[in-house]
């Protein structure tokens, strides 16, 4: 049985407990952050720990926990689960002042509710899938205009989800006036010849810990990235096309609405940008 952090405490898992007026219970009013574990150590976990701080700020929810005591909770959460490869959830809400109303409770006398919990995942790393590459279908983007706060109002990625499994896929990008915001879970690319196209920064998607790092290798491998809206049309002509995420690291896309890509298997571009990624991550991971 797994062992969880709840407010302070390591618990068992099925003795950890929240109040059921708990505002990430009732309004989604909470943020998280996922870091991904290899070789039972943290991968960039700088980057997720500044975007929490950065989502917090934006909700106006305080920081709970200082930002040393934060680490040693991940690595004590590693070493009790001996986590080598897998997950580490962490999920901050606004808590809970013993009622449900839609204004904020008072930040003086409610405390924020924390929760961390490992998720073993063995062949995070050396994942067949990425071998193989991703299908993806699309779908609207219908999500609120503030994606760039990592909330855990994750509904319609998760619809989004289950609409690309039952279409036999396995993932969806969603489309905003005809340009691809997003996948579900993840930031999205494609390349035409040398040139590695991403959507900019801005409230529009999350911005991805795992998208900064690969487009500063991407940069220093001498490969071109430029930041523009690109249509799901243009998606479909491209030579290649991949996903970014703390999870998924780089994994290839061959496959968007029913139309391969380049040859259908992961192209020149994403594997080794997979494999650099790996490399350097794994290189200064605490
Ligand atoms: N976009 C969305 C909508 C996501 O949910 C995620 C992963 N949580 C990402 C992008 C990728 O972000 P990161 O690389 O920080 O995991």
């Amino acid at each position: 049985m797994r062992i969880v952090y709840v407010n302070g405490e390591y618990l068992p898992e099925n003795e950890a407990r929240i109040s059921i007026f708990d505002r990430g219970f009732l309004m989604a009013d909470g943020v998280y952050e996922v870091t991904s574990v290899l070789d039972g150590k943290l991968i960039d976990y700088d980057g997720h720990a500044v975007r929490l701080n950065r989502s917090l700020e934006a909700l106006e929810m305080r920081n709970p926990i200082s930002k040393d005591d934060l680490l040693e909770v991940h690595r004590e959460l590693v070493r009790v689960n001996e986590i080598d490869e897998g997950l580490i959830y962490l999920q901050i809400t606004r808590g809970s002042d013993g009622d449900r109303d839609f204004v904020f409770p008072d930040p003086e006398t409610t405390v924020p509710t924390i929760v961390l919990f490992t998720q073993a995942k063995p062949g995070l790393a050396e994942n067949p899938v990425a071998e193989r590459g991703i299908k993806v279908i699309s779908i609207e983007d219908i999500r609120w205009g503030r994606r760039d706060i990592k909330t855990v109002q994750l509904l319609y990625p998760s619809m989004g989800k289950m609409m690309a499994k039952k279409a036999g896929c396995d993932d969806a990008w969603m489309v905003e006036d005809g340009c691809v915001t997003e996948g579900t879970s993840n930031n999205a690319y494609i390349v035409k010849g040398n040139k590695i196209i991403t959507r900019a920064l801005s409230h529009d998607i999350l911005h991805g810990i795992t998208r900064a790092a690969v487009m500063r290798f991407a940069k220093e491998a001498q490969m071109e990235v430029e930041e523009r809206n690109f249509t799901i049309d243009e998606a479909k002509q491209a030579d290649e096309a991949f996903v970014t995420s703390a999870s998924a690291f780089v994994m290839p896309v061959v496959e968007i609405d029913g139309v391969a890509l380049g040859s259908g298997k992961p192209g020149r571009v994403a594997p080794r940008l997979r494999e650099i990624y790996l490399d350097e991550m794994r290189r200064v991971a605490v």
